[in-house]
């Protein structure tokens, strides 16, 4: 899982050494105007930039901003590197000379991994199943959605897992490390100091140990006084290895802590979010910086065998007066599920007692369906209770359907939220397409949250489980269809099938990036259809970026085979909540470290 935007350029190299760099450019000729671009050893998530100009060598660092942005020192900002690489290539802007010739990785040569890139995968996985408890499919789930969150959080804290690192440690007690054992210039360890945000690199050189302050500045960058500034205390370490950058050698063998064989344990007091470029741990204002993996609806089933359930006891349940919501069949009430291994906040569905054969068998059948799907971008059936009236009980999504939530929230939920927002609509739509079931009433609101990061997919009233041969569903007759949501051949030809869901998710998308806004909103049902058969397709919402303007648009692609599917329309919604760096949260936690 490579979340690398550089990782599809012909001309990028990864971690390589500046070394490296130029031993490229002099075999592939020395042209003016020759480049490549390698991964920035300093920043997170930068580059850099390397030309040749005149037989010299020119190295441009390229820094990632608060604001997701990619630049060069003084240069333009650029959404990214692929991008920068473009106007450069166009206008020189201050660089010696434009890009004029792509510097290409042989195909046998691969894209070298960082040090960091090469742990991240363990890391994540092991972080993931420690904190949140989570395993199998949920954490695959989990790691997807949040991939970006987890790895900033993971880098400010990866040095905890290196060989080299000694926690809390005395500088006496550092000096008897280095001095056991054979004695090379440039042995090392870091070790925590007594005060808060600040480590010591204690090195060995002519048989005598130096011990330098690594300090954390406002903005929560890690250096040595005067050196040069990183993200993390790992890259400064390994760029230590390569330069001295004022120490008395180059960082050269790792002393090793004694629990280096031993399972490495991650940082117990996991801060909520972290964010790239910042060092810093914080945690955010209630709400704003929750991962979808902190509340327990990410996963709800402690207890493996209370999946099993299917008959829920009336004693198990507690009801509460609170309706969260009605329909054809009756309220939705909130209510408590005792279970074995604890109490959870449930959503109850109750079928009116008068109510006919009809709408009880359309309840089961719903209830059919959702028994069968098991994904947490899915609101999840917990079982039926047949009591005072037949009861659908499901996991709660409190915080409400998502057109209702953003309606309220205009002013301060950000385009990221719901870029990741609709990513996890996307993944559990996903999962539905694998499992062969057609929704058929995909919209806003029936996407409800668990709180303002977290989205599940509801309602499956309408929603048909396809046989293995078959890939649409072809409904006899037109019922009380949302047809502002269907696509040409669910009105045309009754037929249903997960690219009529992909239509519906391009309409979701639209709502959520209106706010709320109601689609087609002054027209009609059949004005709607003649506008969409007239090649019409509604506008993009003032706040909407153009990439998700451009996946909303190959959602309404007419020929149901042209359409993407959702694995596609996945990988388009993950590439660019990747791409986004999460502005909101690390302009907080700029805030906050400078405080
Ligand atoms: P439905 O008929 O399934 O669309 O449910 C009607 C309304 O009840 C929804 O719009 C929600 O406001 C509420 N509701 C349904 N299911 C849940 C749930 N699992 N958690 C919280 N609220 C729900």
């Amino acid at each position: 899982m490579s979340i690398d935007p550089a990782a599809e350029l012909p001309f990028y190299y990864g971690s390589i050494s500046r070394l490296d760099a130029e031993q490229h450019l002099k075999l592939a000729g020395m042209a003016d105007g020759l480049f490549l671009l390698r991964q920035c050893l300093r920043s997170l998530g930068g580059y850099v930039l390397s030309v040749v100009w005149n037989l010299e060598f020119h190295h441009y660092t390229v820094e990632k901003q608060l604001n997701g942005t990619y630049c060069i020192a003084g240069g333009k900002n650029h959404c990214g590197p692929a991008e920068l690489c473009e106007f450069y290539s166009k206008d020189a802007d201050g660089l010696v000379c434009t890009l004029r010739k792509p510097c290409l990785r042989a195909p046998e040569t691969p894209i070298r991994a960082g040090v960091f890139d090469s742990l991240r995968e363990n890391m994540l996985r092991e972080y993931v199943k420690q904190t949140w408890n989570l395993e199998g499919e949920a954490m695959e789930q989990a790691i997807i959605s949040q991939a970006p969150q987890l790895e900033k959080l993971i880098a400010t804290t990866a040095h905890e897992k290196m060989s080299w690192y000694h926690g809390k440690l005395t500088r006496q007690e550092g000096e008897r490390r280095l001095y056991s054992g054979a004695q090379p210039d440039g042995k090392f360890l870091v070790r925590d100091r007594d005060e808060a945000n600040s480590f010591a690199l204690s090195v060995m050189y002519g048989k005598t140990v130096y011990h330098y302050q690594i300090l954390q500045d406002k903005s929560g960058k890690w250096s040595m006084p005067d050196g040069t500034k990183f993200d993390t205390i790992w890259q400064l370490v390994e760029y230590l290895k390569m330069k001295p950058d004022g120490l008395v050698t180059v960082l050269t063998e790792a002393c090793v802590n004694g629990k280096a064989e031993k399972t490495p344990s991650l940082p117990s007091n996991r801060p909520k979010v972290s964010s790239a470029g910042l060092g810093a741990r914080y945690t955010p204002p209630p709400g704003v910086g929750d991962l979808p993996m902190d509340c327990s609806g990410f996963n709800p089933y402690h207890n493996p065998n209370d999946i099993k359930r299917f008959n829920i006891k009336r004693d198990q349940l507690l009801m509460d007066e609170v309706e969260l919501g009605s329909g054809n069949f009756g309220c939705v009430k909130k209510g408590v599920l005792k279970l074995e291994s604890g109490q959870i906040d449930v959503a109850i569905k109750m079928l009116k007692s008068d109510n006919e054969k009809l709408v009880k068998e359309e309840m089961m059948r719903e209830a059919e369906i959702m028994h069968q799907l098991d994904n947490p971008f899915i609101v999840r059936m917990l079982g039926l209770c047949n009591a005072e009236c037949l009861m659908l009980v499901m996991e709660m999504a409190g915080a409400g359907p998502l057109n209702k939530f953003l309606s309220s929230k205009k002013d301060t939920i950000t385009v990221e939220n719901i870029v990741n927002l609709m990513h996890q609509v996307s993944m559990g739509m996903k999962y539905l397409e694998e499992k062969n079931f057609v929704h058929r009433d995909l919209a806003a609101r029936n996407v409800l949250l668990v709180n303002p990061q977290f989205a599940k997919i509801s309602d499956f009233g309408l929603s048909k489980a396809l046989g293995a041969d078959d890939n649409y569903y072809r409904a006899r007759t037109a019922g009380k269809w949302p047809l502002k949501w269907y696509a040409p051949e669910c009105i045309n030809y009754h037929k249903f099938s997960s690219k009529s869901d992909v239509w519906s998710f391009g309409i979701t998308l639209w709502e959520a990036f209106s706010y709320g806004g109601k689609p087609y909103k002054k027209m009609k049902g059949p004005e709607v259809i003649r506008f969409i058969e007239g090649g019409g397709r509604m506008e993009c919402p003032s706040a909407c970026p153009e990439r998700m303007y451009t996946v909303m648009n190959e959602c309404w692609t007419y020929k149901h085979e042209d359409r993407p599917d959702f694995k596609k329309v996945e990988e388009s919604m993950r590439a660019y909540h990747y791409s986004l760096s999460n502005k909101a949260l690390v302009e907080e936690a700029t805030a906050e470290a400078a405080k």
